[in-house]
């Protein structure tokens, strides 16, 4: 009696677990691609098709059979390629000209966690609009409103990038701004931006805390201060996020805090404004990533002066081979954000192409480009095992434009089509985001649901 309750409990499972994978399937879509990219090798192969069902890929090549069916979606007349990341930003802080003078203090007083998180939720819908599929959130997001937009959009609620989300930065006291002792003291004005830890017990809670809520990687403000963090501070930053899966960006503004950060062995550095020649030879030897955050000159933002350095400082490490990374450090607003031509207001997907700016200025070419925006992004963003590459088994971010981004990267800057996640949420240049728009949380990422 007891063999045969656990043969029928045994059938019983089986049975649920064909279902499970029977619903994790949907009806299967053939994309025709004019052309199709492959960044890692700035090869393009004409005249493909991509299987996709459900949210995956399930096949690629040149003659593959369509099934009986199948839904078509012709992009024959259209380049493909895989959706564009942006690897350093903030979609839950957006600092103002006017009221608060870009004064970060007083836009975490006028704008709550839930006003910032609809903004950064806003924002998502943007830059998917633009082809971004993946953004690395790293920090200034007040209290893991970045870690809410990551869970809302796996559970399918809105449209958006996959967001890797960092929480607050980890710093030593004060994080990175210079507070009074008023806000120091009542610790709960600008705090939620900033998690302080200052011993290695404290390091430890702070890297767990952000883990527990939510946080993909981990993001250290290593030199904000003249105490910052050793290279035994970040050694065990790093070894505390590897048990919870996360790997660690160092913010770094100083020579010294850099090479702290690079002899520490971190995944990845952000800003490239104070690193030497010398410190990215030593990037490119170890692999570790760079989010340069390469602000470009415009009318709405930066110097003529800043913007020769900052090219200058992105050639010298493009001529060293770092692993680069299309990264922004897009978090600010002002009413001269529009388009010249038309008057209109340039959306924060629009905002965040522009860069493409700085790496022509600094005579990168296209390939290498799509190569930043979208492989070192996906490494970078830790994901390429799942998403990111156009191949068998991975989720189905694709996006196409018209004309040859590897001739002109601009032609980046008009996306025609996008697929996240097996469903399309643009086409013939419109937004059409209504299948991602649900009442409830309709997807359970692992089969659980995430926090
Ligand atoms: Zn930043």
């Amino acid at each position: 009696m007891k063999m045969r309750t656990a043969v029928f409990g045994f059938l019983l499972v089986a049975l649920a677990a064909i279902l499970l994978v029977a619903q994790q399937k949907g009806p299967v879509t053939a994309i025709k691609a004019g052309r199709l990219i492959d960044p890692e090798t700035g090869a393009a192969a004409a005249d493909q098709v991509i299987l996709v069902e459900g949210e995956k890929i399930v096949g690629v090549g040149p003659k593959l059979a369509i099934p009986a069916g199948a839904k078509i979606i012709d992009l024959s007349q259209l380049t493909v390629l895989p959706g564009l990341v942006d690897a350093h930003t903030h979609m839950a802080l957006t600092y103002k000209e006017q009221p608060e003078n870009y004064y970060y203090y007083l836009t975490y007083i006028t704008d709550s966690t839930a006003l910032r998180a609809i903004q950064a939720a806003s924002n998502g819908i943007q830059l998917l609009n633009s082809g971004f599929t993946v953004v690395r959130d790293v920090g200034n997001n007040a209290l893991y409103a970045d870690a809410a937009l990551r869970q809302a959009i796996e559970q399918g609620w809105l449209p958006g990038p996959t967001v890797i989300p960092s929480g607050p930065m980890i710093g030593s006291t004060g994080g990175q701004y210079w507070p009074t002792p008023e806000m120091y003291k009542q610790h709960n004005i600008m705090f939620p931006e900033y998690i302080d830890a200052n011993s290695p017990d404290e390091i430890v809670r702070a890297v767990r805390e952000n883990m527990l809520f939510g946080a993909r990687t981990i993001k250290l403000c290593v030199d904000c201060k003249p105490w910052g963090y050793s290279v035994e501070d970040i050694k065990l930053a790093i070894t505390e996020a590897a048990k919870g899966g996360c790997k660690v960006e160092a913010h770094v503004q100083t020579v010294d805090g850099a090479q702290r950060s690079i002899d520490a062995g971190v995944y990845m550095i952000a800003h490239n404004s104070a690193l030497t020649p010398e410190q990215h030879r030593q990037m490119a030897e170890k692999g570790i990533f760079l989010a340069g955050t390469d602000t470009p000159f415009m009318p709405y933002r930066g110097s003529e002066s800043a913007f020769k350095r900052t090219v200058a400082n992105l050639r010298d490490a493009w001529e060293k081979k770092v692993l680069l990374t299309f990264s922004t450090d897009m978090d600010y607003w002002n009413d001269r954000m529009k388009d010249p031509k038309t008057g209109e207001w340039l959306s924060r997907g629009d905002l965040t192409i522009n860069f493409l700016e700085t790496w022509k200025a600094a005579g990168i070419p296209p390939a290498d480009i799509l190569r930043a925006m979208t492989i070192n992004g996906y490494k970078a963003a830790d994901i390429i095992d799942q998403r990111g590459p156009i191949k068998t088994g991975a989720f189905a971010d694709i996006i196409a434009v018209s004309g040859d981004p590897l001739a002109d990267i601009d032609i980046l800057r008009n996306v025609q089509f996008v697929m996240k996640n097996g469903m399309v949420f643009k086409k013939d240049g419109v937004m059409t985001p209504e299948k991602f728009f649900h009442p409830g949380p309709v997807r359970m990422p692992n089969g659980r649901w995430t926090r």
